[in-house]
């Protein structure tokens, strides 16, 4: 189902052009408007779901199918050094449009670019604590 207002609905079901790198029933892979890197690119489900809480799990595994494919494919052609899959879920996390994107980064040696996070450091009985939060 598309959503009415969404623009990556729009943009994923080709009702706003693009810059397809890939189609298929299910996904169209475009170039991001404000790329971090070269070849910045983005699969979107043709289906809505706002994030990963609200999408299928048919979609979601083959979205990283999808994934794989898009990432030796780009890798061979821009000759990139490495590359990042980012997937932003909410606001606090960086997510801006509410449709669900998983981000393609190709990385470039000395690109200047920064997708990281300052690494904490924590006890074992906290480490502990949490996995009981978590698990039980
Ligand atoms: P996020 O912050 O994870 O929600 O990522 C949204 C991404 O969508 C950003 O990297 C934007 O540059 C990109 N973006 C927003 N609008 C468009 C558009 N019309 N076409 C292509 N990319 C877009
Ligand atoms: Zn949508």
């Amino acid at each position: 189902m598309k959503k009415e207002d969404c623009i990556f609905c729009k943009i994923a079901n080709g009702e706003i052009p693009s810059k397809t790198l890939y189609e298929d029933d299910y996904f169209r892979v475009i170039l991001d408007l404000g790329p971090a890197t070269k070849g910045h690119a983005l699969i979107l489900p043709k289906e809505h779901a706002e994030n990963i809480f609200e999408i299928s799990e048919e979609i979601a595994s083959k979205a990283l199918v999808v994934a794989k494919r898009m990432a030796i494919n780009m890798t061979g052609k821009l000759r990139c050094d490495g590359m990042n899959l980012v997937q932003n879920n909410g606001e606090a996390a960086g997510q801006t449009v509410s449709h669900f994107h998983i981000h393609m980064i190709p990385r470039y040696h000395g690109d200047g670019q920064q997708i990281n996070w300052v690494p904490g450091d924590c006890t074992q009985e906290e480490l502990e604590d949490v996995k009981r939060e978590i698990v039980g």
